[in-house]
């Protein structure tokens, strides 16, 4: 769409919209605002203009988040309305922040954020954070999640820390969307992220969603047996879970690749390389399997 939003970030701009009453994609340098509440502004109105002020705000926290790569919040007074501004900056261009905006003049809001002490400013900013880094359908981590977390986890692995990752591919998955259609395939989808959620109990493990119909799971300081093990109960899990749609049910199953590192000079990429390829020995084998 245009180059400025792919549909990642077009999905957050849609769970947003749940929580503000505006949600605005904003070139802080130039005070042009590039997108608003779901449409490109094709002649790029000034920021300032569009929430009923008609000046630039003396302190722009969009430049703020831009220098420092951090998400700012500010109370803006305009006319006799309080808004309640959020700024977050865009990873993918260095250029552009996202702008979320709350009128919080009915003094309700105010209470229900202030008064509340799980719900303080820090914490708001982090529920955003965590916001952006969740997929939508299944509510499992994004590859963004996973592009910024990967190099921290291999970066701490050595001898002692053993690094499991494993890729999980659902088996035959085009012949479901192809017998069912493309909403039961989703269906699929989220029953396979509900399974990961409620295998993953340790504090240091992850699941994320890494596409379509493959998830990746993170085990940190996990051996190679070790995490076969989880592997494989999720992989069994996966096969008993009967999927109910209308007045149907079916069954799925998925295949893994699972590799464990004990030395942090490994690159992301090789990581991928040797998951994959256990991957693909497990569907050459035939299918509802995993390789260690
Ligand atoms: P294999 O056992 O070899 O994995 O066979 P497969 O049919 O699952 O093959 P593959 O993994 O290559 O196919 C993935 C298919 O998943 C292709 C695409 O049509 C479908 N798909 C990708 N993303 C989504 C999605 O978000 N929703 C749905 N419903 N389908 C998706
Ligand atoms: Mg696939
Ligand atoms: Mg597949």
């Amino acid at each position: 769409m245009n180059g400025i939003i792919d549909d990642n970030l077009l999905q957050q701009i849609k769970a947003y919209k749940k929580l503000f009453d505006s949600v605005r994609i904003v070139e802080p340098f130039t005070n042009k605002i590039l997108f608003k509440d779901g449409e490109i502004i094709e002649d790029s109105a000034f920021c300032y203009t569009c929430e009923m002020e008609h000046k630039a705000c003396t302190k722009c926290i969009g430049l703020e988040a831009l220098k420092s790569q951090k998400s700012f919040m500010k109370i803006q007074h305009v006319g006799d309305k309080m808004l309640l501004v959020f700024s977050v900056p865009i990873e993918e261009n260095g250029k552009l922040v996202l702008e979320l905006i709350k009128d919080i003049s009915e003094g309700l809001v105010i209470e229900t954020i202030y008064r509340s002490r799980e719900h303080d400013l820090q914490n708001i900013v982090q529920d955003l954070n965590t916001l952006i880094m969740k997929d939508p359908l299944t509510n499992l981590y994004n590859r963004r999640y996973m592009d910024r977390m990967l190099p921290q986890e291999i970066s701490k692995c050595d001898k002692k820390h053993p690094l499991s990752i494993a890729m999980i591919d659902i088996d035959h998955f085009k012949t479901i969307n192809d017998t069912y259609g493309h909403n039961v395939g989703d269906i699929a989808i989220k029953a396979i992220g509900d399974i990961l959620l409620n295998s993953i109990r340790n504090e240091s493990d992850w699941a994320a969603r890494y596409g379509g119909e493959e998830f990746l799971i993170c085990l940190p300081n996990t051996s190679n047996e070790k995490a076969y093990k989880v592997l494989e109960r999720i992989r069994k899990t996966i096969e008993k879970t009967m999927i109910r749609f209308d007045d149907k049910k079916i069954n799925i199953t998925a295949s893994f690749g699972l590799f464990t590192i004990d030395s942090s000079e490994f690159a992301v990429d090789e990581l991928f390389k040797f998951v994959d390829h256990k991957l693909y020995q497990a569907k050459e084998q035939g299918r509802n399997r995993g390789i260690k």
